[in-house]
């Protein structure tokens, strides 16, 4: 099912899309779907071909190459998407790291260096994008970001990435007081399990997925055009005084213990 809804004089920059099933990837085909201008950050050259194929036939569309931990690298995406548009309407920050080492043992032996990458790449930069957007973000224009119940509850194996979430979502809050004045504002998702690349990098994600479908109040885990759709309201207008959030979209996983 698609929403009708017309974003044909907005723009979009989406970052951390690595393949069709990545979330970013979703929020973009709602973008895309609404006449959305769209463009795409990817990590590395590695992933410059995935991303020529997804978006070879919307011609709306541009991609630059963008580590976003590396200051230079923001500097230049985000001349370009002056560049291209001008000015910005919405952000989307679908970024996410923790290294192997961090997510298989206990989480009391996480190293200083691991933890440093986790909330570098996995919360950090979403402060680091936000303020490099901030001089081309229009009046009344939205951030969003994905994050995981991980950051409220123990998630084993999640580890070092819980306390990543938690700070993408205190510093959510955080950049929408900042933004409060010009009425910009900035959202995370807590999303569910969806088998991403991200996901399948986490130790027995396979039998997390399986348990999130059997507990949600759904009998199933959200989907990521789910994901898509939620985005879509949050970054429009239809998600105007909705600021600070954290939502969820995960078929009713978190609100339940362990069903009958
Ligand atoms: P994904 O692997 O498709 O996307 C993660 C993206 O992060 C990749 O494109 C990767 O290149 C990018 N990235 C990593 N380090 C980067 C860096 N230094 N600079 C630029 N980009 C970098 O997986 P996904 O599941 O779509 O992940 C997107 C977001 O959704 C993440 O924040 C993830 O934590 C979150 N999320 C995922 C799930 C799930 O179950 N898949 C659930 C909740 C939240």
């Amino acid at each position: 099912m698609s929403v009708t809804i017309d974003l044909s004089n907005k723009t979009a920059l989406v970052m951390g899309v690595a393949n069709a099933r990545s979330l970013g990837w979703a929020i973009a085909e709602q973008l895309l779907l609404a006449g959305c201008r769209v463009g795409f950050s990817y990590q590395g050259e590695r992933l410059q071909g995935e991303l020529e194929k997804l978006t070879k036939d919307h011609p709306n569309t541009w991609i630059q190459q963008a580590d976003a931990t590396v200051e230079e690298d923001l500097t230049a995406l985000f001349a370009r998407v002056k560049q291209e548009f001008g000015e910005l309407d919405y952000l989307v920050h679908s970024i996410a790291f923790a290294p192997r080492t961090a997510m298989e043992g206990r989480f009391l032996d996480t190293t200083t260096e691991d933890w440093n990458t986790a909330l570098n790449v996995s919360a950090y930069t979403l402060v680091a994008c936000a303020r490099h957007a901030e001089p081309l973000l229009r009046e009344g224009s939205s951030i969003v970001s994905l994050t995981y119940h991980a950051s409220q509850q123990v998630v084993p194996k999640y580890n070092v990435m819980g306390v990543a979430k938690a700070a993408l979502e205190a510093a959510t809050r955080y950049l929408a007081a900042d933004f409060g004045e010009r009425e910009i504002r900035v959202n995370t998702i807590s999303a569910g399990p969806m088998r991403t690349i991200a996901a399948r990098s986490i130790p027995g994600f396979g039998g997390l997925y399986d348990k999130g479908a059997r507990n949600a109040a759904f009998g199933r885990n959200a989907t990521s055009e789910e994901v898509g759709k939620l985005a879509l309201f949050l970054l429009s207008d239809l998600g105007s005084g909705i600021t600070g959030q954290t939502v969820y979209v995960d078929a009713g996983l978190s609100i339940m213990t362990v069903k009958e």
